[in-house]
């Protein structure tokens, strides 16, 4: 017999209406024979409110008690829903996070799961019963309550529909499936009928709240189908699966987080193991940091720029300054009113010009861009919070997003929408003893005979990366990583790319005549240095990925050059001489961790 999980998020249990429609639902898949796991949310706004609360209370209420009372949002809808479906006439029993097994880790407010015993589910399920799980929620090893983040009800979902095999995972929301960026930011996305995993991974870590991004981890680990819909119509929404949409549009989707801070530590000693320093102080803390770039610039000093949430600001600059001393860094500057933008597509990698579209939109709408990173699928720009809207429109435009494109795949043509069956339970077991949502790597491995080039001085105004990258594109260069970051005092930024080392000549030629167009300081090409590349699974959201990267080269004396991080990726640029031994040790690292 099939079983389906079927999520509900808040607005889907918002009233009593649309708790008695959930229930049926539900009620409907048991009668076509399915076996049924509900698991919902928090009615309404019910979370928010709750934090409102505590916030009347204490300004820093204790982490443990904020779980607790979190988790209370998710209690009352369960046991709602399960009084529902037993007033129209079915079984069902309520269980919370701690009677489903739900175990996690003890990181308050961004528990980790670790494992889910499936017996008493089983059971229910056996008696006939509809299970309606609290989502969000689980219990440490000393029976303590833990939440599992905002939006992480999605999670319990994925992982449970994981671990029981399920057949289908049907997330019910407030919109008819995943669109190309937000709608409620722009009328004119497009919902997709099938996004790809490692697209939905990245657009859910760049802001596209319609998924938590960790059930997309364990949607990719375990090869679980989710079907993102409606809870308000029957219509068909986006399947997210391994294979993406289209095999050529290089952008599927576009995303913000508005509040994001940038962050710059000015004047670190550009010796090995300093920047590890400041990211693993960052990372005890269990901060993601993004689009992280450093410069070289005066003295052997560096500037280390990075962004994070802004709610994450305070905590971060306590994490900065508790090592500043230790790092013999100068100061620390910051701004929070920025935001980022950035387009994700699995086709980008083998396409040229995607980065230089990009940016010329950005500067015809008049957007000035002060950090560029980009990783095999995603670019991302951090720009004014005032221009955010403005920038979100203006790419999603230049992409056609708002159009299916030609060779779109529908969802009833993905045939094999399940991982190999045997490959999962392989899998779920092998995890099961130890930590479902552990980081999984499955592979580390070097690019060779790279060059880099930096652009020093470059003009803080709209337009230049534009120029400068279709520049080169026009000279016919193919380029792999870039960063843009501040140089530090006068506002100007310094860019660096990488490119096959056969083009280092050519690419130093556009530089300079870039940089005398545009009025640049300073431009510096190196070649002999190669790409140490980590993949995996969820890499930026483990947060000790990027700072045992750093402190595995640290140890080794090896300075890294230019860095990117993505969900799916690390890349690090380092000494062409040291990689071979970079990349061992590193094997040696997280040998625990490679699949
Ligand atoms: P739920 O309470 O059901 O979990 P959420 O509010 O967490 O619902 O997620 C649904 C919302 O996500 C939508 O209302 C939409 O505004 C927002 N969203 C952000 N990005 C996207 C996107 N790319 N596609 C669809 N919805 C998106
Ligand atoms: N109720 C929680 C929240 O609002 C979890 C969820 O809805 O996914 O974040
Ligand atoms: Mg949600």
């Amino acid at each position: 017999m099939s079983l389906i999980v079927q999520k509900f998020g808040g607005t889907s249990v918002a009233d009593v209406e649309k708790i008695q429609a959930a229930a049926r639902k539900a009620i409907r898949a048991q009668r076509q024979g399915h076996r049924v796991v509900m698991v919902v949310s928090a009615m309404g706004k019910n979370t928010d409110a709750l934090l409102g609360l505590a916030g009347e209370i204490s300004e820093q209420p204790p982490a443990r008690e904020m779980d607790m009372l979190l988790s209370t949002g998710e209690q009352v809808s369960v046991a709602l829903v399960a009084m529902a479906i037993h007033s129209l006439g079915a079984k069902a029993v309520s269980l919370t996070g701690g009677q489903i097994g739900m175990k996690t880790d003890n990181s308050f407010s961004k528990a980790r799961i670790q494992s889910i015993s499936t017996e008493r589910i089983e059971g229910l399920l056996d008696g006939g019963n509809i299970v309606v799980a609290a989502g969000f929620q689980g219990i440490d090893d000393d029976l303590n309550i833990t939440t599992l983040g905002r939006g992480g009800s999605d999670t319990t979902a994925v992982a449970l529909a994981a671990v029981l095999g399920a057949d289908a995972c049907e997330i019910y929301t407030d919109v008819d499936g995943v669109y190309t960026t937000d709608p409620r930011l722009l009328p004119e996305a497009r919902r997709v009928d099938v996004i790809s995993y490692d697209e939905m991974l990245e657009l859910a870590s760049l802001g596209a709240g319609v998924m938590h991004s960790r059930s997309i981890e364990f949607a990719k680990k375990f090869g679980v189908p989710i079907h993102v819909r409606s809870s308000f119509s029957d219509t068909e929404g986006t399947m997210i699966v391994a294979e993406a949409e289209s095999q050529t549009q290089p952008v599927s989707g576009a995303a913000m987080t508005p509040d994001e801070a940038r962050v710059t530590v000015l004047g670190v000693p550009d010796v090995p193991g300093k920047s590890q320093q400041i990211f693993s102080a960052i990372a005890a803390c269990k901060i993601a940091v993004d689009m992280v770039v450093q410069n070289v610039g005066k003295k052997g000093r560096a500037n280390v720029s990075f962004t994070v949430p802004s709610e994450e600001l305070g905590a971060t600059l306590a994490a900065v300054e508790s090592v500043m001393k230790a790092v013999g860094a100068d100061a620390i500057t910051h701004d929070d009113q920025v935001s980022k933008v950035s387009v994700v597509g699995s086709n980008m990698a083998t396409q040229t010009s995607v980065a230089s579209r990009m940016f010329r939109a950005l500067a015809n709408a008049g957007v000035n861009i002060y950090m560029i990173t980009t990783s095999e699928i995603k670019i991302s720009t951090l720009v004014p919070k005032s221009q955010a809207a403005l920038a979100l429109r203006a790419v999603h435009e230049v992409f056609d997003l708002h159009q299916r494109p030609q060779d779109s795949q529908s969802w009833s043509e993905i045939k094999e929408v399940r991982g190999d069956k045997a490959d999962v339970d392989a899998l779920v077991s092998r995890l099961r003893d130890d930590a479902l949502e552990a980081l999984t790597l499955t592979g580390i491995s070097i690019t060779e005979k790279q060059a880099r080039v930096t652009l020093h001085g470059v003009p803080d105004e709209p337009g230049v990366a534009a120029d400068m990258f279709e520049t080169i594109g026009k000279a016919g260069i193919f380029i792999d990583m870039i960063v843009q970051g501040y140089d530090g005092d006068d506002g100007s930024t310094s860019v660096s790319f990488t490119v096959d080392d056969t083009a280092l000549q050519a690419s130093l030629d556009v530089a300079r005549a870039i940089l005398a167009k545009h009025g640049m300081r300073d431009v510096q090409g190196g070649s002999e240095i190669a790409k140490v590349t980590v993949s995996g699974i969820g890499l930026r959201s483990h947060t000790h990925v990027a700072t045992m990267l750093f402190q595995q080269l640290a140890e080794d004396a090896i300075n890294v050059e230019m860095i990117n991080t993505s969900e799916l990726q690390v890349n690090a640029v380092i000494d062409a001489k040291r990689a071979v031994d970079a990349a061992e040790d590193l094997k040696r690292a997280f040998a625990e961790s490679l699949l």
